[in-house]
Order: C-alpha cells, then sequence, then structure tokens
C-alpha cells in the first residue's frame, strides 16, 4: 500500500472543492462487515437483515437480533449503520411465514406491506430489537423502510415505531429512537418523495428495484437487460426528482443500489446531488478514490447536461466525455 492508499482506507473522502461524500457498504451477513471496514467503508448504508431470518425454523428472537444490531454497531464506532426492516416476499421468501403463492410476486406482498400486514408482530419485535440496540450499540443506527409506495405506509411504519418507544419507555427499558428514513426504489416513491421526506430524516435509493419498476424490467432476466440500465434518462430524472425532493426537505439523500458501486458513474451521482454512497464492499476502494478526483460544481453542470438526454446513448456520451457539446 503506498500512503495514499491508506489514507483513502482511514478516512472520509472529500471532492477536490471540499464536499464530503459518505461511503458505505451494504452488508448482507455478519462476516461482511469486518470486510467493509477493513476496505475503508465510512459506515454500513444498507444492512439487510434477510439474513438473520433465512435458513431456520422460526423467526430470531427480540434479544437475538439486538445482540447482532449491537454487534454491527460496535464495528464502526464512529460511523453510521443504516439498518433495513425485514424485506421479504418477492425474491425473498422465509420458509416460516405464511408467504402468498402470488402470480408475480415481485408486484405482490413484499417489504414494507408485509411488516405492516401478515407480519406486524415479527416487524414490532425487530423494532424493540433495533431502538434496544441504538441505545447500547458504539456507532451511529438508522433504521429505514423497504419498498414503500405511498405516503401513507410510512406514516403507519413511523406510528409503530412510537408505539414501539411508548412500549420501552413503559417497561423502564433503554432505548432511543434513531435517525429514520425511507428507500425509494418504487415509481409511487419518487412521485410522493417531497410528502416522503417531509416525514423522516434521510432517503436512500434502491435502483435494483426501481430500475425494475421504472423500466418494467424484472431484476436478472437477460432478456431485458439492456432496458435495465441505470443510466437511462428516465431513472437520471427519478434520481434527480428525489434528490430535490430530499434536499427541500432537509433530509440527506443517499443510494444503496448497484448504480452506487460504478466508479465510472461515481461523477453522475455526486453531481446529482447524493450525499452518500453505499455499494458492494468490493468497490469501496474504487468509488473513494473517484471521490477525490471529482470537482463537485464542474460534475454538478456535467449531471445538468446528462439529464437533458433523451437516449441512453447520450447520456453515456455525456457521462464518459465531461462534454457539454454533445
Ligand atoms: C435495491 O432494490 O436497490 C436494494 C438496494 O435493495 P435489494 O437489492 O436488497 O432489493
Ligand atoms: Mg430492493
Amino acid at each position: 500500500q503506498t500512503p495514499n492508499e491508506v489514507d483513502v482506507r482511514e478516512k472520509p473522502v472529500t471532492t477536490v472543492d471540499g464536499i464530503e461524500i459518505e461511503i458505505a457498504a451494504n452488508v448482507g451477513q455478519h462476516a461482511e462487515l469486518e470486510r467493509a471496514k477493513s476496505q475503508g467503508a465510512d459506515g454500513v448504508g444498507l444492512y439487510r437483515t434477510e439474513f438473520l431470518f433465512l435458513n431456520r425454523e422460526a423467526a430470531p428472537s427480540e434479544d437475538e437480533q439486538y445482540e447482532t444490531y449491537v454487534e454491527a454497531l460496535d464495528v464502526f464506532p464512529n460511523g453510521r449503520v443504516v439498518v433495513r426492516t425485514l424485506d421479504i416476499g418477492g425474491d425473498k421468501p422465509v420458509p416460516y411465514l405464511d408467504c402468498p403463492d402470488e402470480k408475480n410476486p415481485f408486484l405482490g406482498e413484499r417489504g414494507i406491506r408485509r411488516s405492516l400486514g401478515p407480519d406486524t408482530d415479527l416487524f414490532e419485535t425487530q423494532l424493540r430489537a433495533l431502538l434496544r440496540a441504538a441505545a447500547d450499540g458504539s456507532g451511529q443506527l438508522s433504521i429505514m423502510f423497504p419498498l414503500v409506495a405511498t405516503p401513507e405506509e410510512l406514516t403507519t411504519a413511523l406510528e409503530t415505531v412510537s408505539a414501539v418507544a411508548d412500549t420501552l419507555e413503559e417497561e423502564g427499558v433503554d432505548y432511543v429512537v434513531p435517525e429514520l428514513g425511507v428507500m425509494i426504489e418504487t415509481p409511487g416513491a419518487v412521485f410522493t418523495a417531497p410528502e416522503l421526506a417531509a416525514q423522516v430524516d434521510f432517503l436512500s435509493i434502491g435502483t435494483n428495484d426501481l430500475t425494475q419498476y421504472i423500466m418494467a424490467t424484472a431484476r436478472e432476466n437477460e432478456h431485458v437487460a439492456d432496458l435495465r440500465d441505470p443510466r437511462r434518462p428516465a431513472m437520471l430524472r427519478a434520481i434527480d426528482r428525489t434528490v430535490g425532493a430530499a434536499h427541500k426537505n432537509d433530509a440527506w439523500i443517499g443510494m444503496c443500489g448497484e448504480m452506487a458501486g460504478n466508479p465510472q458513474l461515481t461523477e453522475l451521482l455526486v453531481g446529482l446531488g447524493l450525499d452518500e454512497l453505499s455499494m458492494s464492499v468490493v468497490t469501496v476502494p474504487d468509488v473513494k478514490a473517484a471521490v477525490q478526483t471529482i470537482d463537485a460544481t464542474e460534475a454538478a453542470e456535467h449531471a445538468s447536461y446528462a439529464l437533458k438526454a433523451v437516449t441512453r446513448e447520450q447520456v453515456i456520451k455525456r457521462i464518459q466525455s465531461g462534454n457539454c457539446n454533445q
């Protein structure tokens, strides 16, 4: 390692003109936490809690979850760990839960829909574990809700958090209501982003699902891979709209889909105004290095030009050249 590489791995990075961009890791297994830290992640921008619930006969208890969350927070004493509440259904069924046999599971009962419906008990138990962990872990915990499509769903989820906090208070149990956020991964969330952002501290764009739903292209369906490209103008406009809604409502805005981990798109994302990027652990060093080469003011100019593109090819050209005349 050269001294410069050590530098990149050990502290948050800023653009050439001094804008700090939080670079976090997506974690879906406990073992990935240490790897994320050693690769220089500032924290965890997407902690997928499904691993706690899969490959077992029954749901994990509140105490088991609490301990796991505290351990995660202790890995990043100076960072933030954004825990996503259980996101099952769709491609992530859990055998001991009563998941309906749906013809089209990706358009069915998944994410927050289950937490506010058949899995309310599970949701409350997870929130209890999280609020307790927020009080006891070293790092900063944040909670975010998956697959929200309406402001009312978010309101109900937040009411559940308040109710859980009231119960913990009555019981005399230590807890903290942490920073709260919502994933933007449905067109419904994009179009109501102002009303969502007004209710929370942050938004995080999940481009894997958002691309699937905006472009009507199933995840991992190779026949439509070409359409399922986050560099499509429709995607750029959705991201831009969401960033604007977040900042207008004093919420920070992150991205935790695969798009965030592509260093060739870092300039575009910084230019569009993302405050945080969360990605697969392996891509953290490259994206951190990319941020340090970017001038945020210039990036914003390039991004506004890319936003006016009509075709993906124009977007690609404009991203590659940074040239405003193509
Ligand atoms: C996403 O949809 O972009 C996302 C980050 O969540 P997941 O890939 O776990 O559905
Ligand atoms: Mg998703």
